[in-house]
């Protein structure tokens, strides 16, 4: 895979070049024909002169080479026209390639992100920066070179012909360029600072859309609709902030260019005019200069919306290099192994964590995990009880290395997870949380999630085995309907038992099931819990419940609050102890006796 974060990284600019190289063909064809524009550009106004001073101005006009003359520049215009063809069809080409290969760096990049880089991050800003940001790109990627090089040719070209036809009109001109250059520099600053701005603006009222539309459901719920549009309305503000402080500048930026080429062609004519009036210089020789003015301050124009352009995707490319060089928090080490043949006995041996400092902020609370030891045997059962925020779900998360732990270790056979890789750790632990995200997809795909290259058959008996082939049955397009968003709502319990024939298709050793069946009612639990059953045989399972009645059977139970583990034992020995289980125990009983 081509991506550009591995590899030394340099300034922008040479991070951008380098996006050229896997297109260098269609690149080089593009520049060839733009110097075939500026070549024709250059050429046309010597021909004219040619043609007025030798052909037509001459005692006898020759006739027969004026129209030869005149046809070739026909034949040299079409060819121009073709050029021009190419240059826009395959210039754009070779820049939307840039932006997608760009796009696909950006992208793998997300995926190889942790967590708690997602902890932090709005989706609609990250949204932005794979898509609006490179926009721009495009046409920096595209037009870039080639204006640039268009430019410098014909502005030296035209130079030199000037020199040659009235050296001292030619000097009048030149004398404004530093001038004009002084003023395109320190517009180019302003421009570059507004430009950054108003794709940071861009990103937040994406993130606050985003944001308003996943939250639409709750905000009718509250009639709060005037109250999001009001919050919508602030970043909408800043948006037409940032954005008008843009035009500001770039106003000023076109109307003194403006002005920088129109005061040229009066300059020119005010010196022919005194030039002519001393008799050195004739009127054939202004209507040709003149001509080569326009030749003069188009690359002017030009090389000015270029730095336009510069600032505009160099900024979507600053945010673009920011996102790639954010390093993955979690990653393989050197040399880790895979990790093979897994009995699954696991040891959390004296572990600390807190979420601070996994995000690289300076710890201000207190560890979410302190000095916890948990052992679990291989094939064992053991549950997770107790108040909530007390840290079950993250001992959970922390065994698939979601997030990395500061203190001690946590071993599987023995094997540190810290040095075995990612894939192969994941790839022996499955995991059942309360919420279950369904793709956009088939009932199907859905499923075959678990396992990316199962077969139907496969994706049938796992279905089968969680209990959801007789629903999926039901449904207007068996195995093809659409779930998730905009296909057909699933209920709770349905999503729930996709997830379990997802991790049956996986047939991971360690089993994860984090509050799984909470939100379901006890009828569809208990029609649940049988596939569960069947899904744990023969794997070590650490289970979090929050009804009691559905771990009483594990193997151990630990009971943890926010000192850490207080309990643990069978369901009978905790009862016997008559501590913390035993009161969560009683409190579940009467609450459910008197429902
Ligand atoms: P439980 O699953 O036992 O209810 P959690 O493990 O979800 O508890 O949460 C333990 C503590 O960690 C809580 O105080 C919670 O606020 C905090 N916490 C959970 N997830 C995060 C996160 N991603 N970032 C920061 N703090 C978190
Ligand atoms: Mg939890």
């Amino acid at each position: 895979m081509d991506n550009t974060a591995s590899k030394p990284k340099g300034s922008d600019l040479k991070r951008f070049v380098r996006y050229y190289k896997p297109h260098i063909g269609l690149f080089l064809t593009d520049m060839a024909c733009a110097l075939f524009i500026s070549a024709v550009d250059i050429v046309y106004p010597l021909i004219s002169r040619h043609v007025l001073y030798d052909y037509l101005q001459a005692d006898s006009p020759r006739f027969a080479p004026f129209f030869m003359l005149m046809a070739l520049c026909f034949l040299m215009y079409v060819l121009r026209t073709g050029a021009t063809f190419i240059v826009t069809y395959l210039g754009h080409s070779l820049g939307v390639s840039i932006e997608a290969d760009m796009r696909r760096d950006a992208f793998s990049h997300l995926q190889k992100l942790g967590f708690s880089f997602y902890d932090k991050s709005r989706t609609g800003k990250l949204l932005s920066r794979c898509t609006n940001d490179l926009f721009d790109v495009t046409e920096l990627a595209h037009h870039g070179p080639e204006d640039v090089f268009i430019s410098v040719v014909t502005f030296i070209g035209a130079f030199i012909a000037m020199l040659f036809i009235e050296w001292r009109l030619a000097l009048v001109l030149v004398i404004s360029v530093p001038i004009m250059m002084g003023f395109v520099m320190k517009l180019r600053k302003q421009m570059s600072l507004t430009s950054r701005k108003v794709k940071e603006g861009t990103a937040i009222i994406n993130a606050d859309i985003e944001s308003s539309i996943s939250g639409a459901r709750v905000a009718k719920a509250f009639t709060n609709e005037d109250y999001e549009i009001e919050k919508f309305e602030k970043g909408n503000g800043i948006f037409i902030k940032y954005k008008r402080a843009y035009y500001k500048t770039m106003g000023l930026f076109h109307a003194g260019m403006e002005f920088f080429t129109s005061i040229m062609n009066v300059l020119v004519l005010t010196a022919s005019g005194l030039l002519m009036m001393q008799k050195k210089m004739d009127f054939t020789t202004l209507v040709v200069f003149l001509l080569y003015v326009s030749s003069f301050t188009t690359p002017i124009r030009k090389l000015a919306q270029f730095s336009e352009q510069y600032t505009m995707g160099m900024a979507g490319f600053k945010r673009f290099t920011e996102l790639l060089d954010t390093e993955p928090d979690i990653a393989d080490k050197e040399g880790a192994a895979e990790l093979t043949n897994v009995k699954g006995n696991i040891e959390f041996d004296h572990i600390s964590f807190s979420y601070d400092e996994a995000n690289g902020h300076n710890l201000t609370g207190d560890k979410v995990l302190h000095d916890l030891s948990l052992s679990i045997k291989a094939g064992e059962t053991v549950a997770l009880v107790g108040p909530s925020g007390g840290g079950k779900t993250t001992i959970c998360h922390l065994l698939p290395r979601f997030y990395e732990i500061q203190e001690g270790r946590i071993t599987i056979d023995d094997h540190d997870i810290r040095d075995v890789t990612l894939a192969s750790l994941r790839r022996n632990i499955g995991i059942v949380q309360q919420d279950v995200f369904l793709f956009a997809a088939s009932v199907k795909d859905n499923i075959r999630y678990g396992k990316i290259d199962a077969t139907d058959e496969e994706i049938v008996r796992a279905a089968i085995a969680a209990e959801i082939h007789d629903d999926i049955m039901k449904m207007p397009n068996g195995y093809d309907t659409i779930v998730g968003e905009r296909g057909i709502m699933l209920s709770g319990g349905q999503k729930q038992r996709v997830s379990i024939a997802r991790i049956f298709l996986k047939n991971p050793p360690i089993l994860i099931l984090d509050e799984a069946t909470s939100a379901l009612d006890s009828a569809t639990e208990a029609r649940i819990t049988a596939a569960f059953e069947r899904l744990s045989r023969g794997r070590t399972t650490l289970v979090i419940a929050h009804r009691l009645s559905t771990v009483r059977n594990a193997d151990k139970i630990a009971v943890i609050d926010e000192h850490g583990i207080v309990e643990m034992g069978s369901h009978d020995e905790l009862l016997k102890i008559d501590g913390e289980y035993k009161k969560l125990h009683d409190a579940q009983n009467s609450f459910y006796l008197i429902k």
